[in-house]
């Protein structure tokens, strides 16, 4: 075999293995990557390089793999929603035009004392759509978004969340305008102090605000969208980096007849009268929207069960002899599906937003 004792018998260890895909894009080869990586990485890699072939500074010294995480796992070139598929939230869509859309559309009146805030809170209750608002942003202002849950940064990417973080902001800033979405914000910049507090956890945590802190100065155009359901929970150093925040309630009784409309149109199923829609929305007080989404499914299985019922087999049943959703399917649905915010749990979200939303 080929002999690892060199000049004088001295050992010599093993030469480092070149086909390993975790090794970090150096500085030293100035963005040319190792020819050993998959083609799926290359590939990755590729489509961030400048016109002059050289991977953007900010992705040296990044793990491939993780550059590949980024672009295939949490970047989405295309959110397909649109303001008018979210129901309600008037004043949100209202501020948000404002502090995102408009900027981008005319970046020479949004200078100097115009310029606009890159961090943005939306906060409420879950399954109220605050998902759905950062993909259309994303979607309205021709963003790249890019959706990440912050709790899976501590248990997915034990000790990479760091790392992860970076690659994260990194191609972001090559994929401007972008709009970076961070679910459960609170389990990322909480106020938890020390003791407890995971010596990788805080410094995940610093990393977080150094990131935001770097494109918040610069000119680039990448806005970070943080939502909660616990507000409670941030610290003052998050307050202070996401300067707009914006309370996402309950959807009121138009904004839930706006979605069992919605959603029964869509299929083709809705034929309620304006009686029974007002019945269905003084039923609903409390519901969530995606308690409204779920309640409509529900009650949408109505006429298949009913036929089933009749003895019907699914194999023989036709799309076309199938009743439109009734108010007594609704009235079947409201027994299974029940609402899953708590009444009690939204005092403390008026609260919070008198003392640090942005009201108007
Ligand atoms: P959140 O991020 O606030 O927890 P999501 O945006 O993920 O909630 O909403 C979950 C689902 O509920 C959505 O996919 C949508 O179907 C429905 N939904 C929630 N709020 C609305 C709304 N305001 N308008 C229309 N659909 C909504």
């Amino acid at each position: 075999g080929v002999s690892r004792r060199g000049f004088r018998g001295n050992f010599v260890p093993p030469i480092k293995s070149n086909g390993n895909n975790a090794r970090n894009i150096s500085a030293r080869n100035a963005g040319k990557y190792d020819d050993s990586l998959d083609d799926s990485t290359k590939k990755c890699l590729e489509i961030l390089c400048g016109p002059d072939g050289e991977l953007p500074e900010k992705l040296r010294n990044l793990e491939p793999r993780l550059i590949e995480h980024v672009s295939n796992e949490i970047m989405d070139k295309d959110p397909n929603v649109r303001w008018d598929d979210i129901a309600g939230l008037e004043h949100a869509k209202k501020c948000i035009d404002e502090m995102v859309i408009y900027p981008l559309q005319r970046p020479d009146i949004f200078m100097g004392c115009r310029s606009p805030g890159r961090g943005l809170l939306l906060f409420g209750p879950p399954g109220t759509g605050k998902t759905m608002i950062g993909k259309a942003i994303a979607g309205e202002a021709k963003a790249t978004f890019f959706y990440i849950s912050a709790s899976s940064l501590t248990s997915k990417w034990i000790g990479e969340g760091e790392k992860l973080v970076r690659a994260l902001f990194g191609v972001a800033s090559c994929r401007q305008p972008a709009v970076i979405f961070v679910d459960e914000i609170d389990s990322l910049l909480s106020q938890r102090k020390s003791d407890g507090e995971h010596e990788s956890s805080r410094r995940l945590k610093t990393q977080f605000l150094i990131e935001m802190e770097g494109f918040d100065s610069g000119s680039e155009q990448i806005l970070l969208i943080g939502a909660t359901n616990r507000p409670q929970e941030l610290d003052e150093a998050a307050r202070r980096r996401l300067t707009k925040r914006l309370y996402i309630p309950l959807p009121s009784s138009e904004a839930r007849a706006w979605i069992v409309r919605n959603l029964l149109q869509k299929d083709g199923l809705f034929k309620l009268s304006n009686e029974e829609m007002d019945i269905i929305c003084n039923l609903t007080e409390g519901y969530s929207g995606s308690d409204m989404k779920n309640l409509v499914k529900d009650a949408s299985m109505g006429p298949l069960r009913e036929a089933l019922k009749q003895g019907i087999e699914i194999t023989k049943l036709k799309k076309e002899d199938m009743r439109t959703v009734t108010l007594q399917d609704f009235e079947n649905a409201l027994r299974e599906v029940r609402p899953s915010v708590s009444p009690n749990e939204l005092g403390a979200y008026d609260q919070w937003n008198e003392q640090f939303g942005s009201l108007s």
